[in-house]
């Protein structure tokens, strides 16, 4: 089994971490002095829990892992980019990814200055096989698996991605920012066995939280300690602690708006499917439909003439449109525009 410490960068490994006034103490204190806040009682007087102890007690819960199993990130971007600066010497390691996929792997990649290998998904969107992967991702760093993947919906099975990890001399990073979304499983059942796999999930799509920016990655715990080594103290503060534990202590809304989106999903691609203009819907286990067009750049300006902006994938998977489920009126609307007039 892969050793952890082995790929993590030198200077990384002799860190010694910030240690902020509240990591120091943990007892009922009365009169707090230690952090040069303001004294006078408000809201946000006072710093964030930098270790967001309740918050990962009810994440556990709720995933059926331990506390110290879990980082909780800016979104999930931050926690991207901690893996770059934990796992990737600059201009020596590499990061891999199966394209088309999420935008943002390739950007944290040249920010970091670690090159990008792209290897393609097929015509299906199904992976490369093992010997392709295990022939051409031969460099430590970092590997990406986007299930769902964004744009195109599809899943990866658990028993794939844990091969792939296993043969893999690096992070295997699979990002489940769509899971709730899925029928397939998350991956989070390997962590405890697959050392070298971490697991993004984020509070931005099912859970409606998107302008609070709550992402989580799960691994076991020694890769964790590394990301809490080198986050920025308060990374999260106190209103999305707060915030994001009061959604997750009442998960009946989160779960109807999940089955109300999945209803619609179905709705939308056999209505989609029936209009002149679509060539293709590819089945989606996310909250959005790729969307294959006779012609996806005039269909993308009509669209945004009649205020209704989706996301043009055009220049990744010709002719594609991707359109995220909106509500039943929403999805309505915006039928009934690709209906009338294009
Ligand atoms: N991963 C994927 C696959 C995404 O599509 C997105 C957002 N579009 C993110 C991560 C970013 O998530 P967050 O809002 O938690 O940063």
């Amino acid at each position: 089994m892969i050793d952890i410490q082995t790929l993590v960068r030198e200077h990384i490994k002799t860190l010694t971490p910030y240690s902020s006034a509240r990591d120091e103490y943990t007892g009922n204190a009365m009169v707090w002095m230690d952090a040069n806040e303001n004294p006078f009682k408000g809201d946000y007087n006072r710093y964030p829990d930098p270790k967001q102890g309740r918050l990962k007690k009810r994440i556990a819960e709720l995933k059926g892992i331990d506390k110290s199993q879990i980082f909780i990130g800016n979104g999930s971007d931050e926690a991207i980019d901690l893996l770059f600066r934990a796992f990737c010497e600059p201009n020596k390691d590499k990061a891999y990814v199966f394209t088309p996929t999420y935008g943002m792997y390739k950007v944290s990649a040249h920010i970091n200055q670690v090159e990008l290998i792209s290897l393609d998904l097929d015509d299906d969107f199904n992976l490369p096989s093992l010997s392709e992967i295990q022939k051409k991702a031969t460099s430590k760093g970092l590997l990406f698996i986007c299930s769902p993947n964004n744009p195109t919906g599809n899943t990866y099975s658990l028993d794939t991605i844990k091969t792939i990890a296993d043969g893999f001399n690096g992070i295997v990073v699979v990002d489940e920012a769509y899971i709730d979304f899925s029928d397939t499983a998350s991956v989070v059942t390997h962590i405890a066995s697959t050392p070298n796999l971490v697991v993004l999930q984020t509070l931005s799509k099912a859970y409606g939280l998107a302008g609070l920016r709550l992402g989580m990655a799960f691994a076991n715990t020694r890769l964790i300690d590394i990301l809490n080594t080198i986050k920025p103290p308060y990374n999260i503060n106190t209103y999305s602690q707060e915030y994001s534990l009061s959604v997750l202590d009442n998960m009946e809304k989160t779960y109807d708006e999940i089955r109300l989106i999945k209803a619609e999903r179905v709705r939308m691609k056999q209505v989609l499917e029936t209009l002149h203009n679509v060539k293709h819907v590819y089945p989606s286990q996310a909250n959005f439909l790729l969307v294959e067009f006779k012609n996806a750049n005039k269909v993308y300006q009509h669209l945004k003439l009649e205020g209704i902006i989706v996301r043009n994938r055009n220049s990744e998977i010709k002719n594609t449109l991707r359109i995220s489920i909106g509500t039943k009126e929403q999805n309505t609307q915006l039928l009934n525009a690709l209906r009338n007039k294009v």
